[in-house]
């Protein structure tokens, strides 16, 4: 039997990257997985490239989609929240728009999922007597470590740092496990994304390697095993952790 059979898992940003890749690492361990994202369109690709996938069109920074979409689903076993952007440069770059962009979509977008998904999950911890886990991606670049032009970046991902801790503490009696992702630099569209708009692009990607102790980019698929682990009962001691997949940043 698969790592995650019987468990609902739901991802937040699962069309493409990081999130892609655990709704299918989750799926293969035989989760009954529900991916989200904005993208319909590439949540089609998704359903048609892993058919016991189910998708959801969901934007996080709508608190009404976020309601409704809870409302309309089974207790969750694991939640993903996957959602989040790089806002480039340092303080004296970053707009006012900027910032609150960042915080909406990387950390308030947690909070609305959180709230509206989490008495779910713990009736469902209470009544199996077991745990259910909440997943937040964070990043190396957070209160760990301060990386140049992730200005606003940075403090988002320390801010879901904080609010990880917090709901794990609140919830440690409860069955609710809560642990942050920290990943190094991964290959994933955006990354491409960043690298393309760079002004020299080989330099960039040059320079995004040369961070990486290991001497390459990570994978999605080096992140999502992390993902299997944590919404598995694997992972039953664990809560309030940041979990780092740095390649070696962090030594
Ligand atoms: P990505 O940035 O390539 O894709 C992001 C996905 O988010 C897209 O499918 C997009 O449609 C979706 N999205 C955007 N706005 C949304 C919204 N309002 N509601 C729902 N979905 C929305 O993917 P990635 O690079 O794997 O990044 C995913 C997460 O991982 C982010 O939180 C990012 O900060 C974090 N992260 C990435 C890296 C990296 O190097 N790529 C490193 C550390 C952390």
């Amino acid at each position: 039997a698969g790592r995650l059979e019987g468990k609902t898992v739901l991802i937040t940003a699962a069309a493409q990257g990081i999130g892609r890749a655990s709704a299918l690492a989750c799926a293969r361990e035989g989760a009954h997985v529900i991916a989200t994202d904005i993208n319909a369109a590439f949540l089609e690709t998704l359903a048609a490239e892993q058919p016991s996938i189910r998708t959801s069109v969901l934007d996080v920074r709508s608190n009404e989609a976020v309601s409704a979409l809870a409302a309309s689903m089974p207790a969750l076993d694991a939640l993903f929240n996957c959602a989040g952007m790089v806002a480039n440069g340092s303080v004296l770059d970053c707009t006012e728009a900027d910032w609150d962009l960042s915080f909406d979509l990387n950390v308030k977008s947690m909070f609305r999922m959180t709230r509206a998904f989490l008495p779910g999950m713990l009736a469902k911890a209470a009544a199996e007597q077991g745990s259910v886990s909440i997943i937040n991606m964070a990043s190396m670049a957070s209160s760990i470590k301060g990386f140049a032009n992730r200005c606003a970046y940075g403090a988002t991902k320390a801010a879901v740092i904080g609010l990880t801790k917090s709901l794990a503490a609140d919830y440690v009696k409860a069955g609710l496990r809560a642990n942050a992702l920290c990943p190094g630099t991964v290959d994933t569209p955006s990354l491409r994304g960043r690298i393309a708009s760079a002004a020299d692009p080989v330099q960039a990607e040059k320079d995004f390697i040369a961070r990486q102790p290991m001497g390459r980019l990570a994978l999605v698929e080096d992140i999502s095993p992390m993902v299997v682990y944590l919404s598995s009962d694997e992972s039953r001691f664990v809560t309030g952790q940041t979990m780092l997949v740095d390649g070696g940043v962090t030594i």
